[in-house]
């Protein structure tokens, strides 16, 4: 997957490139970032970048033999690292992978290692690595990939440049979804909005829980938006915190609180008008219309920090059923 097929992170993949194309690239670098944000195609697209003949000034082909063996993971220059069936990288993997950049490329331009979930390395993995981030053979470049940088020792950390990648917008998220899982657009919006900025994330809930919990979302703020009864407001709360198909109240409920956060987020947005673009539930467009005549930015506000109090309440072991009825009279 060449660069401009990445989703999200431009400028930093521009900055990778450039930098690539230049030589000015340190042959040992950390990819850090969120999970499930594109750190490890990120990696494939710089081994693409490196080796494709037909490469731009800002992006390798993509089709080409050498980019289609790489994307395949056959190409002999490129090695990819990463846990075996322990959950760790071990140093005889590493060893095997410094021995081979001991050679000139075999087939390409420029040999890349990518050690991929590199806070699994082992101790003696990472000491065994060492000596080769400092002094990278000629031709070889060194991408560590990792959501957990300061897992690994400093003496790893201080010979390689990091790079940081930032979470995706949902929008973005939900683009990812659409177009390479097949999701629907509702799927895709409900998951993206509380993936947390990771396709990694999105991917992991059923698609089910997080259109739930969006609708129970949802319905609570159609109810408060228009009444001040106590009494409706209490089944809202009910309906905000009855548990759906046997999950646990306690995350069934987590999951609604930031799917209210992030419809109330939104409706912050379109108060704002700011660009709707970064909208992450853009699917339900009408619903966010109608709840704009009531929530104005100032009850946006105050609702979102009250979601925020009742989910840090939520984290502190209270009821779900006093954090659901507080919540009622609070948005
Ligand atoms: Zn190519």
């Amino acid at each position: 997957m060449p660069f401009h097929d990445i989703t999200g992170h431009r400028q930093l993949l521009e900055l990778i490139a450039r930098a690539a194309l230049r030589g000015t690239l340190p042959p040992s670098v950390i990819f850090a970032g969120p999970e499930g944000v594109g750190k490890r195609k990120a990696a494939i697209a710089l081994a693409q970048f490196f080796n494709c003949p037909n490469r731009s000034d800002r992006d390798s082909c993509g089709t080409c033999p050498s980019c289609s063996r790489i994307a395949r993971g056959v190409h002999a220059d490129i090695l990819v690292v990463e846990p075996g069936d322990t959950g760790a990288i071990k140093i005889d993997q590493v060893r095997d992978a410094i021995e081979r950049t001991a050679y000139r490329p075999f087939e390409g331009r420029r040999r890349v290692v990518i050690v991929d979930d590199a806070d699994a390395l082992n101790v003696e993995a990472q000491n065994a690595l060492l000596k080769t981030l400092e002094e990278p053979p000629a031709a070889s470049t060194f991408v560590l990939v990792t959501s957990k940088p300061d897992v690994l020792l400093p003496t790893v950390l201080s010979r390689c440049q990091r790079l940081r990648f930032g979470r995706l917008a949902p929008a973005e998220v939900a683009s990812v979804l659409i177009r390479d899982h097949d999701y629907s657009d509702r799927d895709a919006h409900a998951a993206a909005s509380l993936s947390e900025g990771s396709i990694g994330l999105a991917l992991e809930g059923g698609t089910d829980e997080f259109v739930d919990a969006r609708a129970a979302a949802a319905g609570l703020l159609e109810i408060v938006a228009t009444t001040k009864d106590p009494r409706r407001r209490l089944d809202g709360a009910k309906a905000l915190s009855a548990a759906a198909r046997g999950a646990s109240d306690r995350d069934e409920l987590g999951r609604r609180l930031r799917a209210l956060s992030s419809i109330l987020r939104d409706l912050g947005v379109l108060v704002s008008r700011a660009d709707e673009r970064v909208l992450a539930n853009a699917d339900l467009r009408p619903l966010l219309q109608r709840l704009q005549r009531s929530f104005d930015g100032d009850r946006a506000l105050r609702a979102f920090a009250a979601v925020d109090r009742a989910l840090a309440a939520l984290d502190r072991n209270a009821s779900p059923k006093i954090v659901a009825d507080w919540l009622a009279f609070q948005i």
